[in-house]
């Protein structure tokens, strides 16, 4: 998603293998331990993982993001009353002790290790969300690591206003500066006739530039659809089989720079190319169904947000980002194309007061301010509109920590990609790799 929030369960069943319902594995007693991590151990406690997150999702309407495995894992699930919270709990501490024992040596293949890694770290996770959904409160940073895998940096009211400065002195005129960042930004808005023709032109652009370094199954698809009154900007809902629906939240005006930020963060190389390569890599190569269902509050969010956002600079290396809507989409837009450069630079800009995003979250959540402060906050130091700051506290109310995987998300990737080296067919060979392997957040340091 997009600055989004998800309002809705989406459950892709189908993709599944013919079979007969075989008896719920939840219900039967831990394996005695093993000294090695044999693929069916590995697999039969991945299928019992699976089972818990769809349960979770039964409390919990945000909690599954996609599911495209088995359909009789999730008939099963959703057959009579809901598992208790504490029954799913101690499911989950049942599935993380007999992991324990089914640790791969350090000389094993850094598929497995990361495997097994990722498969507790998911259910540990899962653990926390239980224990949030029956009551327990944690700070912000608690919160996150416990979910996300991740804390995120603390920055002070002096970090900002220094980037306030900054694009104070990019936008002269009269007023404050929440008022003539507003009025910027509206001589930037895509006339809604032609909304379509601007997006169908970044996505073909950010699948031209992104096709040459991943090899996607030849049947991938990606729908866009027109939608209104959505709480969220743009959304992609992972179908399975390499197929994507993203809808596009038409209720606000949209500026030019949505339908890089979308082709890119919602398509290729994002959460579309993230999901397929996952879906081939892991689950129809490897067999590993846990990768089947994507819960949405658990560490594989910051990589999927991570990697989404960070997608745009891989797409778009250097100024190449201003060249291509200069040239291409600010005339589709009927834009100036005299005026991209800076409106490119008030961008580059603004984009370091995303953190503030997490302060005010951060604070509120910890009880240092009320709804109230949090949204005069962002007003403040995120150049939020007032009606945008309540909604972003709505956000925050609902998502909470989950605000961290885009930005702090960001930056660790795109520290994971220029680690590997700093040629085009370097980072992209790093970033396709994460996009398709199971590493978790911790991992990428
Ligand atoms: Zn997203």
């Amino acid at each position: 998603m997009r600055y989004a929030s998800h309002a809705a369960l989406m459950l892709a069943a189908g993709l599944s293998s013919a079979g007969c319902v075989r008896p719920d594995p939840l219900d039967t007693p831990v394996p005695a331990s093993s000294s090695t991590a044999s693929p069916a151990a590995m697999n039969s406690l991945a299928e019992r993982y699976v089972k818990l997150v769809l349960a979770v999702g039964r409390h919990d309407a945000n909690y599954v993001d996609a599911y495209y495995g088995p359909a009789e894992w999730k008939a099963g699930t959703d057959a009579g009353a809901p598992l208790p919270l504490d029954t799913i709990r101690a499911r989950a501490q049942a599935v993380l002790a007999a992991l324990a024992p089914l640790r791969p040596a350090a000389s094993a293949p850094e598929m497995e290790r990361l495997r097994h890694r990722y498969l507790e770290k998911q259910l540990e996770s899962l653990v926390a969300r239980v224990e949030m959904l029956q009551g327990k409160r944690f700070t912000f940073d608690e919160e996150s690591r416990a979910l996300y895998d991740a804390q995120a940096p603390v920055h002070t009211e002096a970090h900002f206003d220094s980037i306030l400065a900054r694009l104070d002195a990019a936008l002269p005129g009269t007023g404050s500066l929440q008022q003539r960042y507003g009025a910027f930004r509206q001589r930037f808005v895509v006339p809604p006739e032609r909304v379509d023709a601007v997006f169908s032109a970044a996505i073909a652009e950010c699948r031209r530039r992104t096709m040459p370094h991943v090899t996607l199954p030849p049947d991938e698809s990606f729908r866009v659809e027109y939608v209104t009154d959505k709480p969220w900007s743009g959304y992609n809902w992972y179908q399975g089989g390499s197929r994507s629906l993203i809808q596009v939240n038409t209720s606000l005006p949209i500026s030019i720079d949505r339908a890089v930020d979308l082709a890119c963060h919602e398509g290729y190389p994002g959460h579309h190319v993230y999901n397929a390569l996952l879906e081939r890599a892991l689950v129809r190569e490897r067999g590993w169904q846990e990768f089947s269902v994507y819960p949405l509050f658990s560490p594989q969010s910051l990589i999927a947000e991570g990697t989404a956002n960070f997608g745009i600079d891989m797409a778009f290396p250097g100024d190449e980002r201003l060249r291509f809507e200069r040239d291409v989409l600010f005339p589709l837009a009927g834009l100036d194309p005299a005026t991209a450069a800076e409106w490119a630079r008030v961008r580059e800009l603004n984009s370091g007061l995303s953190y503030a995003g997490n302060e005010a979250a951060r604070r509120y959540l910890n009880g240092e301010i009320d709804a109230a402060a949090a949204a005069a906050w962002l007003e403040r130091y995120a150049l939020s509109t007032p009606e945008a700051a309540k909604q972003r506290v709505r956000f925050i109310d609902t998502y909470r920590s989950y605000v961290i995987n885009y930005n702090l998300g960001q930056d660790l990737v795109r520290e994971y990609v220029e680690r590997h080296g700093a040629s085009a067919e370097a980072r992209w060979r790093a970033f396709v790799d994460l996009l398709a392997s199971p590493r978790l957040p911790s991992g990428l340091k």
